[in-house]
């Protein structure tokens, strides 16, 4: 583990930039975001957790994919450098890893590229995350409920914890590992360092609620399939969308090509389960019409359908959901209520 006084931090960060395209926490006003930066000063490690995730990054809300003229197809898939990401909370790491299961198919289908998302691919295969210890989780987090924590090492190429002043950095990853020992001129961190880190984790343990076991949730959901539940919890919600469009996790998308003929472009954006038309058939007819259709659409995708396939829950408890809706429906609240429902098998 090695120790990256906070006096050099700008000299850190400086040299990084010049070898990658470095991303970190930024603040816009009552927003924040991963942002490109080329220096410390525009790096705010203490947003809590940043209001868009890395995934806007990696996955962008909207993206011209290639345009072409005649015969002539123009895409540019790769970034000119590989990309640095740092002070992801660990959160974010795991969306990312989740994400890739997803996109990169790297460990379903290693050998199937016609599974595997180009774009998505020529960004994460290269980047290394810095994964940052969460030292003070917001009142919204609840990593906890889906086998996270605010100091999880599960995902990321490095880990790092900030301290009064230093920021004490380890490897994950074979990429982290190269990437340390490309480092020189840095302590390693002492004893004292790392007694600091268990009473860090302690106290950042103590914000979150106590949790709530997903894998029970997930076996009880198909419970609740007519569960009158979901008339009641859904029949505030406005259809805006905003939980799905923040979450780290969601990945629907919609392509559309822009031109004429010979000449035009193939533009990719985000879309959405909550939007009533997102399922609506050439025919007219609507597997899920109705608001509490969608709404249960979202929470069984969560906790229970994605877990079927990839063998974890697709929600990384980061709370931006509970944040930015609009009439306050919490899907903790919804989880809680749902445990609870004495649904008929
Ligand atoms: S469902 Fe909500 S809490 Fe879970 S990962 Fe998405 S935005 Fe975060
Ligand atoms: S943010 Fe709230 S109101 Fe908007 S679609 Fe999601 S649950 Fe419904």
């Amino acid at each position: 583990m090695i120790k990256i006084e906070k006096s050099n931090f700008g000299t850190f960060i400086q040299n990084l930039s010049a070898d990658y395209s470095l991303f970190a926490p930024v603040g816009e006003g009552q927003q924040s975001a991963f942002r490109e930066v080329k220096n410390a000063e525009q790096i705010n490690t203490h947003i809590q957790i940043t209001q868009n995730s890395p995934k806007t990054v990696f996955l962008p809300q909207t993206e011209v994919l290639f345009e072409f003229s005649g015969d002539d197809i123009q895409s540019e898939e790769k970034p000119a450098k590989p990309m640095f990401f740092w002070g992801v909370r660990s959160c974010d790491a795991k969306s990312l890893n989740l994400l890739d299961k997803v996109m990169g198919q790297s460990k379903q289908r290693p050998d199937d590229p016609a599974f595997q998302d180009p774009y998505w691919k020529a960004r994460f295969d290269d980047a290394i995350i810095l994964t940052l210890a969460c030292n003070e989780p917001a009142s919204t987090c609840f990593c906890n409920w889906t086998g996270g924590s605010p100091f999880s090492k599960d995902a990321g190429d490095l880990w790092a914890v900030e301290t009064e002043t230093a920021y004490l950095v380890e490897p994950l990853s074979e990429k982290g590992e190269a990437f340390v020992k490309g480092l020189s001129g840095y302590d390693t961190a002492s004893e004292k360092d790392k007694q600091s880190i268990a009473k860090l984790k302690k106290q950042a343990e103590s914000y979150l609620q106590p949790a709530v076991d997903a894998e029970t949730l997930k076996e009880k959901l198909p419970q609740t399939w007519e569960d009158p539940l979901w008339d009641e919890v859904s029949a505030k919600c406005v259809n805006c969308s905003a939980c799905a469009f923040i979450c780290p996790t969601c990945y629907c998308f919609d392509i559309q090509d822009e031109g004429k003929k010979d000449k035009g472009k193939r533009i990719r954006t985000w879309d959405c389960c909550m939007f009533p038309i997102f399922t609506k058939e050439a025919s007219g007819h609507n597997p899920r019409s109705l608001a509490r259709e969608r709404v249960r659409q979202r929470v069984m995708h969560k906790f229970r359908y994605f877990w079927e396939i990839y063998g974890e829950s697709l929600c990384t408890g980061c709370g931006r959901c509970v944040r930015v809706c609009p009439v306050n429906l919490d899907i903790r609240e919804v989880a809680k209520q749902l445990l609870e429902a004495d649904s008929a098998a």
